[in-house]
């Protein structure tokens, strides 16, 4: 059994949110208490997995009864850092800028987009589901005021750079970026890489005959 306190290994984090996602539904299902094979079950992963990935957060399940479903979700909330809404920002509202802004669901994942930037005079000032478009320029003061948190990058790959530098410099410290650009960052900066590209790079690769022979 890992102590609460215990470093929680990057592998366990990724499989955190999905657990929450998890809970979450037989929260809706109005399950007051599920184990950790209902648990893997939904999450598609193994029970002694699921009580080895709680185990980090500490002593919440009860032995033959499992875990009480109200608890964990707190617990996990708190773990993750999403017990309070997330504040977010998107920078380039773009396709698919405005494809994620649009998204209804990131709410009850723990994250509200607060602010919206684009650098096209065209589009800025206009309205981003409910947000109005704010002038890149205007990006330190806009992320300031609204105290984001973490920095979604939608801009065209050039563009990246110079816009992490800016977001980082303004005192965020997390980034999603979409663009298909490695950034540099402090070490304090924690820098997530979306690449649809690469995930279905790897798909082709699993359909390869010689692949799918094992
Ligand atoms: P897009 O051209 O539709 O949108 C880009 C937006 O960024 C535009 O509105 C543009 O005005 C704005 N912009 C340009 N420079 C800017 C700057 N300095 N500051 C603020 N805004 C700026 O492009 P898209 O199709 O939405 O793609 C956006 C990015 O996401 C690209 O880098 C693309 O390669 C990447 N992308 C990644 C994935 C993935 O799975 N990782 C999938 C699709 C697109």
């Amino acid at each position: 059994m890992a102590s609460a306190t215990a470093t929680v290994p990057p592998t366990t984090v990724q499989r955190l949110p999905v657990y929450l996602r998890c809970l979450i539904q037989a929260q809706a299902m109005r399950m007051p208490v599920v184990n950790s094979v209902q648990i893997a079950e939904m999450a598609g992963t193994n029970a002694a997995q699921v009580r080895k990935d709680l185990s980090y957060l500490g002593e919440f399940g009860t032995r033959g009864v499992g875990y009480d479903v109200e608890s964990l979700i707190t617990h996990l909330s708190r773990r993750l850092g999403i017990a309070e809404q997330r504040r977010v920002a998107i920078v380039g509202y773009g396709r698919l800028g405005s494809a994620l802004q649009g998204y209804h669901g990131f709410d009850e994942r723990g994250m509200k987009v607060v602010a919206v930037f684009d650098a096209d005079p065209a589009k800025v000032g206009g309205s981003a589901d409910g947000l109005t478009i704010e002038h890149v320029d205007r990006l330190e003061s806009v992320i300031e005021r609204e105290q984001v948190e973490i920095a979604v990058l939608t801009v065209p790959g050039p563009a990246a750079r110079a816009v992490a530098d800016r977001v980082v410099a303004a005192g965020v410290r997390a980034i999603m970026n979409f663009a298909p650009v490695r950034l540099i960052v402090p070490d304090d900066v924690t820098v997530r890489q979306a690449d649809m590209a690469a995930e279905l790079q790897i798909l082709a690769f699993h359909l390869n005959p010689s692949e799918a022979m094992g």
